[in-house]
């Protein structure tokens, strides 16, 4: 099969297997032809984990006349980088607001954002290792939260919650699966707590969206397993 019936195939089989989930096809690995084939078969949500690739694939969209794509941005934000990416025309995501700090630079830099709505997820740490970044637990969601609830603005929608499983664990299933559960706790408590509706869980990469999904994930972010390393 060549390449472009791979990549198309791939992300129709993804679509109809996560659903009602959404799929965030991940392109940080590829080259802008396999973002070409994923465009052309249909699917408009892309996801990248740095500023400057997301512009750049962005930029070849655009000027081959692939319009209306939503962007979704999933790697740690540098401060210094975030006016560059709020400026990247077709962001409609944020997945990895990974700190207080981060929220509190957000809504002081979201002048520079020129679409209409932007909605971010607050990224948790759920499987205990240190390097991950994300907010560590519940008190500092249900800080996070007290900030959102005082500086409501209509450029800014909080969507949810985001998290990745454990990268290397002797038992990887069972510690996915429990840090999708805590991510699901957590949702479901700051609906009870603070009464703010709707909350979305941004859950599952390639090797463990199928446990993502049986918790309720309502967006699987998949990379490798669509767009195979060549
Ligand atoms: C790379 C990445 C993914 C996709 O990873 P795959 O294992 O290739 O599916 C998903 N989420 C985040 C935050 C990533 O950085």
């Amino acid at each position: 099969m060549d390449r472009k019936s791979l990549v198309s195939s791939n992300v129709l089989r993804f679509r109809e297997l996560v659903a009602p989930a959404k799929l965030l096809a991940v392109t940080k690995y590829s080259n802008i032809d396999d973002v070409f084939y994923a465009y052309d078969s249909g699917h408009r949500d892309f996801g990248e984990s740095r500023v400057q690739n997301l512009k750049e694939k962005s930029d070849e969209l655009n000027s081959s006349g692939r319009k209306n794509v939503r962007w979704h941005f999933i790697g740690h934000i540098q401060s210094n980088k975030l006016n560059r990416l709020l400026k990247i025309p077709g962001l409609k995501y944020i997945h990895s607001i990974d700190s207080y700090k981060i929220l509190e630079l957000l809504y002081d830099k979201i002048e520079h954002f020129e679409g209409e709505t932007l909605y971010y997820f607050l990224e948790v740490k759920t499987s205990g290792e240190n390097e991950k970044a994300g907010l560590e637990d519940y008190d500092e969601l249900a800080k996070a939260m007290n900030f959102i609830l005082n500086h409501e603005t209509p450029k800014l929608k909080f969507a949810g919650l985001m998290t990745m499983g454990s990268i290397r664990s002797e038992n990887f299933e069972e510690s996915a699966k429990n840090s999708f559960k805590k991510l699901k706790e957590y949702r479901d408590r700051l609906h009870k707590e603070f009464e703010y509706p709707n909350l979305k869980l941004s859950m599952g990469m390639s090797s463990d969206y199928m446990f993502a999904l049986e918790e309720g994930s309502d967006w699987v972010r998949v990379g490798s397993a669509i767009f195979p390393k060549i």
